[in-house]
């Protein structure tokens, strides 16, 4: 009798142990399940989730989340999927507060490159030259942005001006003091390897600039005034850091072949010195290619800006304005 009781007792405990075991899998199956939905569900709330969903790749939804901000997130999701967006938000000078101004340019100028789209936005190049000017930032001198938007203001102070003595210049060139002897040093450098460095350019005063100008206006016209000459406020020569360099039996048309502007070309930048308005670049600075042209910068940004192969209005826009 004892030893029946004890197996039917066996038998329910191992009933329930059973039943048990079954809950378990079902409350673990339960708990897994439900981990799952609700991961998904989160997971359909996230950003990627949305782009991905809109046909947007993961690299593009990278690109997106790492450089813009949630309003123009928004308005990705909000607007039919850009094919091209990837193109803009993945160009290495994207800068994200001209988002709007990126694709309303593309928009209208789908034939350009993206590229070129990105640079001419960045440096303000998609108006007319001359077009919505602004003062610009004079707070470190030798860092300047000057061109045909970003103007000087009236009263600029250049500093201290010296007079280069006729070793180094024809007529009266004067530049301000520490391009005056960034300049000398280079000059003593070039000639270790035979190679002469003359001025025939440098500061000009804003009366000098604007008579330049009207001048060239009053017997020529403005639109070839505006191709040939700056507006006053607009050229570098006014800042005093800007020097039109030659060499010995050159002129500004020749100059590029020389051994003086290969020289240049390699060591400028060890100086301070950068060529500021290269050949192909005119639509970005608004000037005529001028291998004669350098502006001083300072050693650091000069090795930067050359480092970097592209124009100083681009550096300028991408690395220091948006910094
Ligand atoms: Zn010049």
């Amino acid at each position: 009798m004892a030893t029946k009781k004890k197996i039917r007792l066996k038998k329910k405990f191992k009933k329930r142990l059973k039943l048990l075991f079954l809950l378990s899998v079902i409350v673990l199956i339960c708990i897994f399940g439900g981990k799952k939905i609700y991961e998904n569900v989160k997971y359909q709330k996230t950003l990627e989730y949305q782009f991905t969903k809109k046909g947007y790749e993961i690299d593009t939804f990278k690109l997106v989340d790492a450089k813009c901000n949630d309003e123009h997130k928004e308005y990705l999701l909000n607007e039919d999927k850009i094919d091209y967006i990837k193109y803009i938000i993945g160009n290495k000078y994207y800068i994200d507060k001209n988002f709007e101004a990126y694709l309303s340019y593309y928009q209208e100028n789908s034939k350009k490159s993206f590229e070129d789209i990105i640079s001419l936005v960045n440096v303000e190049a998609t108006k007319p030259w001359y077009e919505g000017v602004t003062e610009t930032d004079v707070s470190n001198k030798y860092e300047i942005l000057v061109n045909k938007y970003n103007v000087l203001p009236e009263n600029y102070d250049v500093g201290t001006i010296k007079t280069f003595s006729s070793t180094y210049a024809y007529g009266t060139v004067q530049a301000e003091e520490t391009c005056y002897e960034a300049f000398i040093q280079m000059a003593k450098s070039a000639k270790l390897e035979d190679i002469t460095l003359i001025l025939t350019s440098g500061y000009r005063s804003r009366e000098n600039q604007t008579s330049i100008y009207n001048d060239m206006k009053n017997s020529k016209g403005a639109e070839y005034a505006d191709q040939y000459a700056a507006r006053p406020g607009s050229s570098e020569h006014e800042t005093g850091l800007a020097l039109d360099i030659l060499t010995y039996n050159a002129f500004t048309e020749t100059f590029k072949t020389t051994k003086a502007y290969e020289w240049l070309h390699a060591h400028a930048h060890e100086f301070g010195f950068i060529e500021r308005y290269q050949e192909g670049k005119e639509y970005l600075t608004g000037y005529a290619a001028e291998s004669w042209h350098y502006r001083y910068v300072g050693v650091e940004l000069a090795k930067k800006v050359k480092e970097a192969g592209i124009t100083y209005d681009e550096y300028y826009a991408f690395y220091m304005e948006n910094r």
